[in-house]
């Protein structure tokens, strides 16, 4: 509500008491709440996210990965076309609209089907391949909200675009492998192939067979699933088809030649490199245009959370319209992963303490304060202030709590005399200096003490 309207209802609102006394009453306003399964990523977490970020940019760049990032929003055919119209992604948890132009369009809810788009688009089939991108952002379904499932949350992603090779699935699983193994979360990565056109058929087939005479066992979801997906029976949580799917036929069992051999090579390149992973043969994933090798990271207290997932696309850049470019990639869940860190309580490092202290007193004082600032920052030391505050008691309480090193007190008698005190707030010791050499005399005294103060060219 704009203030004006707020005014106006105040006004409308006016009546007389029976003194004859103008009375205002005021509607109560109800404060505006968050959109179910949205939340605020408040000051106090970013120190976790800024070390997630810090550390994916670190990997991008060891394994040469480029950043792309794409609009969140995009055409609805783009994902309805990748991702599958039989996947509940498609089926339930699109945020989708028509825009002002009659546009048909989405939230992300994953990012490959916007990296494939762009891939087509920008014409990167003609850079040397394979073209290995990264990104970090946001994602969007309308799944039920619980822990560790949000409406709108964060992934890393890492994409491999232009290699058939096993080579690229190996090294994608590397990274992650890594990646984890360096934020010191305990995960195991969880490994299978789901086939591709010529071979899954046939096994979608022998599914059919299997579960068609159980198919009262199955859950609701699961006995639509039967029809026209029934891989997804094998990963649904429910109790009743995870038994079942513990007899059922497995993918491997009907790999074609060229499928075998790249799930053959895969795991040879990883038991090189001596990695542990768990063959996993329920793991299906939930989107569609997955092809051969399909891939997880668990963790969490019970080793089943999942905190990142992808696989290999060999179809999806031709289906979308572009060449045949084989391709393979994963997400990693990043509120999950941030919350495994604070329940392991993994240190991030957090943003260092201000160098120094700015106090002043009285107007005139406060006045030159702020130029004086501004030749602090521009030499690289990180001044906090509380121009505000009137007390020197009150400024240098704040000055301890910040755990500054040094604050500079400018008062008016200083100020009349040129000079400005500078406190060493670890013994209390103060001196008076010259306040046109205070920004060098402080300079000297902050590399005393060793600190990172940066230098500003
Ligand atoms: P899940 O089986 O947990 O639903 P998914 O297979 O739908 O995961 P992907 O599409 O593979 O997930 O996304 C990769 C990662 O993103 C997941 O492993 C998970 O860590 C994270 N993720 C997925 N959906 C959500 C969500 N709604 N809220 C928070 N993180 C999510
Ligand atoms: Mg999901």
């Amino acid at each position: 509500m704009s203030l004006s309207t707020m005014e106006k209802e105040k006004i409308d609102k006016q009546d007389k008491s029976a003194t004859g006394e103008a009375v205002i009453k005021v509607k109560k306003i109800i404060p505006p709440q968050l959109v179910r399964g949205m939340r605020d990523i408040l000051p106090t977490e970013w120190s976790w996210w800024n070390f997630l970020w810090a550390q994916v940019q670190e990997y991008a760049l060891s394994y040469s990965f480029e950043r792309i990032e794409t609009p969140i929003l995009e055409k609805t055919n783009l994902f309805t076309r990748a991702i599958g119209s039989t996947t509940d992604i498609v089926e339930k948890e699109m945020y989708s609209f028509v825009d002002q132009s009659e546009d048909h369009l989405s939230l992300r809810p994953e990012y490959t089907a916007g990296i494939a788009r762009a891939y087509i688009e920008h014409g990167m089939l003609s850079l040397p391949q394979p073209v290995k991108l990264y990104s970090f952002g946001q994602l969007f379904r309308h799944e039920r909200p619980q822990a560790g499932r949000f409406r709108q949350f964060w992934q890393l992603n890492f994409e491999i675009f232009g290699e058939a090779q096993a080579t690229a699935d190996t090294q994608l699983i590397l990274l992650a492998a890594a990646l984890f193994e360096n934020l010191k979360l305990p995960v195991t990565i969880q490994i299978n192939s789901v086939g591709c056109q010529a071979c899954r058929p046939a096994y979608k087939q022998a599914l059919q067979d299997y579960y068609k005479t159980k198919r009262s066992v199955l859950c609701e979801d699961c006995k639509r699933r039967l029809q026209r997906n029934p891989l997804r029976i094998l990963d649904c949580k429910q109790e009743e088809c995870h038994e079942l799917a513990k007899n059922a036929p497995q993918m491997v069992d009907f790999l074609c030649e060229i499928c075998k051999n790249h799930f053959t090579r895969l795991l040879e390149y990883l038991d090189e490199v001596e990695l542990a992973y768990q063959l996993n043969p329920y793991l299906v994933r939930g989107l569609d245009y997955y092809t051969r090798t399909v891939f997880e990271v668990w963790g969490g207290d019970e080793g089943k959370t999942v905190l990142a997932g992808g696989g290999r696309y060999d179809n999806l850049v031709s289906e979308l319209g572009g060449q045949p470019t084989p391709s393979v990639g994963f997400g990693g869940g990043v509120e999950r992963i941030i919350n495994e860190l604070k329940v392991r309580q993994i240190a991030v490092p957090t943003a260092p303490a201000p160098d120094l202290f700015l106090a002043c007193l009285g107007e005139a004082s406060r006045k030159r304060a702020f130029k004086l600032f501004e030749d602090l920052r521009r030499q690289g030391i990180r001044v906090a202030e509380s121009f505000t505050k009137e007390g020197l008691k009150s400024q240098l309480e704040i000055a301890n709590r910040l755990g500054v090193k040094f604050a500079l007190v400018l008062g008016q008698k200083e100020l009349m005399d040129g000079t400005i005190i500078v406190r060493d707030m670890e013994n209390g010791i103060q001196e008076i200096v010259d306040l046109k050499k205070v920004v060098e005399e402080v300079k000297k005294r902050l590399v005393a003490r060793q600190s990172n103060i940066l230098t500003v060219s």
